[in-house]
């Protein structure tokens, strides 16, 4: 049997984790073991589940300094940010511990005569779940908190860069035998997954989740996609220039541009151009490539080799092709999979950087005229997930996000970071299928039955 390795970013030598690869039996025994399961799941009723799904999240909040650690040093999260990560984990499964109580059903009036129409919710039965590696706590977290919650059992295949994440959450989770099982492996267990479940949750790259959607959507089954981004931040001529460099250099650096939240393009209107370049440059010259584990560190390593060459590759040809390196362009003076994070200008016409999400910490600067070119600009992309507009005037900025293509729009904030509680998804093809997070969760992971009940011993 293969195995996934799991390796430390910041010291590719530290192998984290070693594990048997699931196969297309191993997989499909897992999704018959939680089919089998989710009977006494569901027959524990609201109380039992929430009780079950509030012992997770104390357990997760025990255990939290060796989650942060874990997570540390299999991703190469930056510690600040792990804290963060592993304290909004713990949160979800409290927020989702309170959802078995919700309404889980309408009462309406019949259009004539007698009677009661109401609608119930139920769960499907095995809800399948792949996730990607750079949020490996907190993305299994909020999509198997309210699968959970509303009685499905749960078949985890998460991303092989964060094995032991996954399975040591799972393990604190702590529920009924079966009804949460991590799979470990790759694409083959991902579609033994597809072929299974009765209900399939992606997050990853566009790619991959265009295949997974024709995968589950050929079967008939419900399925969401959340894929990647090519993310905006608009800077107009009136903003705090010293405020949106900031937070610019933490949604560009940030967990090495690693979030598919992260801002990738920077589209400085009119005369912010100047100001903000210098003032760019110069934040993120003061957030360099360093040791995730150091407590100040905001830009850790990218998640490995491929990742690395893939960034200074692309740096490479936008400079061939006349491009500036305003701040970074090189990997980090030191052992691992380090970029300094990186700003370039006058990258030429219908170069990747300008069109393909790269993740990494790396971000374009374009000139626009006014804030129509702007909008133009920003909206030049199928990858719209999520974008920022830096400025004074509030009215501008809110008549710009109304204009924006992107599921998530933060004003005077990085375009990176959205609660857990609101719907999280993208617009265009960033995103396919129902909205995660928050009661849109519940909706997706049941189907609504409509009951009609008359007068017994009426015609
Ligand atoms: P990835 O697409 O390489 O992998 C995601 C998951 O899909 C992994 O578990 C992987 O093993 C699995 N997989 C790979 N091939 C498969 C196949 N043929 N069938 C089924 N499953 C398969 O993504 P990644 O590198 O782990 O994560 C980074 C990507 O995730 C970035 O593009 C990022 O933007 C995206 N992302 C999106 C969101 C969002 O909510 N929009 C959030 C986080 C990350």
């Amino acid at each position: 049997m293969s195995t996934i390795d799991s390796y430390n970013p910041a010291d590719p030598d530290d192998l984290v984790a070693s594990v048997p690869a699931a196969g297309t039996a191993e997989v499909a025994a897992a999704i018959a073991g939680a089919r089998e399961a989710q009977r006494g799941w569901w027959a524990l009723g609201a109380a039992g589940r929430s009780l079950a799904l509030g012992r997770a999240a104390a357990a997760i909040e025990a255990a939290a300094e060796e989650l942060v650690a874990l997570a540390v040093r299999e991703v190469g999260k930056p510690v600040a940010e792990a804290r963060g990560e592993v304290a909004r984990t713990a949160a979800i499964w409290r927020y989702y511990a309170q959802a078995p109580f919700a309404p889980a059903g309408e009462v309406h009036e019949p259009a004539a005569g007698p009677g009661l129409l109401l609608t119930r919710r139920r769960p499907y039965g095995v809800a399948g779940l792949i996730t990607p590696w750079n949020f490996p706590l907190a993305i299994p977290t909020w999509k198997a908190a309210p699968a959970l919650a509303v009685g499905n059992a749960v078949v985890l295949k998460p991303s092989s860069e964060a094995v032991a994440c996954a399975l040591r959450l799972a393990e604190l989770a702590g529920l009924p035998e079966g009804v949460l099982t991590v799979v470990p492996g790759g694409a083959e267990a991902g579609t033994a997954l597809i072929d299974g479940a009765d209900v399939v949750s992606f997050t990853g790259s566009t790619g991959v989740g265009r295949s997974v959607v024709a995968g589950a959507s050929g079967r008939g089954i419900p399925v969401q996609a959340e894929m990647g981004g090519l993310n905006a931040a608009l800077v107009l001529p009136d903003a705090d220039i010293a405020q949106a460099a900031a937070h610019l250099a933490n949604a560009i650096a940030g967990y090495a541009g690693q979030k598919c939240t992260a801002t990738s393009r920077v589209i400085a209107v009119g005369d912010a151009y100047e100001p903000l370049a210098e003032a760019l440059a110069k934040a993120l010259g003061q957030t360099p490539a360093a040791d995730p584990a150091a407590p100040a560190t905001v830009c850790g390593p990218v998640i490995g080799g491929p990742a690395l060459e893939r960034l200074t590759g692309a740096i490479d040809t936008a400079r061939a092709g006349g491009a500036t390196v305003l701040a970074g362009g090189a990997r980090a003076d030191r052992a691992g999979w380090f970029l300094e994070p990186t700003l370039l200008e006058n990258v030429p016409a219908g170069h990747p950087l300008l069109t393909e999400e790269f993740f990494g910490p790396l971000a374009v600067l374009l000139p626009a005229a006014d804030l129509d070119a702007a909008l133009a600009l920003a909206n030049d992309t199928r990858h719209s997930l999520s974008a920022s507009v830096h400025s004074r005037s509030l009215d501008v900025a809110l008549a710009a996000a109304d204009r924006l293509d992107a599921g998530m729009i933060r004003i005077n904030a990085p375009s990176s970071g959205v609660d857990f509680h609101l719907p999280f998804g993208g617009a265009k093809g960033a995103s396919y299928g129902a909205r995660e997070q928050g009661r849109a969760a519940l909706d997706f992971y049941t189907a609504a039955r409509t009951v009609s009940v008359l007068p017994a011993g009426e015609c």
